[in-house]
């Protein structure tokens, strides 16, 4: 195992424990960190968080919203699928 910032840099990359995971979000938040990491490594730091403020914004307020919600705390729209 190499150690560093991101799982994307190990070598053993997806390792069987960020398969589970990556399964558990797939299914309950519509999200894969696998993906994310590969965009990350792909897209480089800059670009990708460009991306993600958009993505993890509500589209009803502007709001940051938290993956592991269904609703806007803010305005309580509902949280579109985000993969
Ligand atoms: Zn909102």
């Amino acid at each position: 195992m190499t150690r560093s910032g991101f799982c994307h840099e190990c070598d053993q990359f997806p390792c069987a424990r960020l398969k589970q995971l990556d399964k558990r979000y797939r299914s309950k938040y519509h999200s894969s960190p696998i993906d994310n990491l590969r965009d990350l490594n792909r897209m480089g730091p800059e670009v990708y968080m460009e991306r993600e403020d958009v993505r993890c914004r509500c589209a009803g307020c502007g709001a940051v919203v938290c993956i592991h919600s269904a609703t806007c705390k803010q305005c309580g729209l509902p949280l579109p699928d985000r993969i």
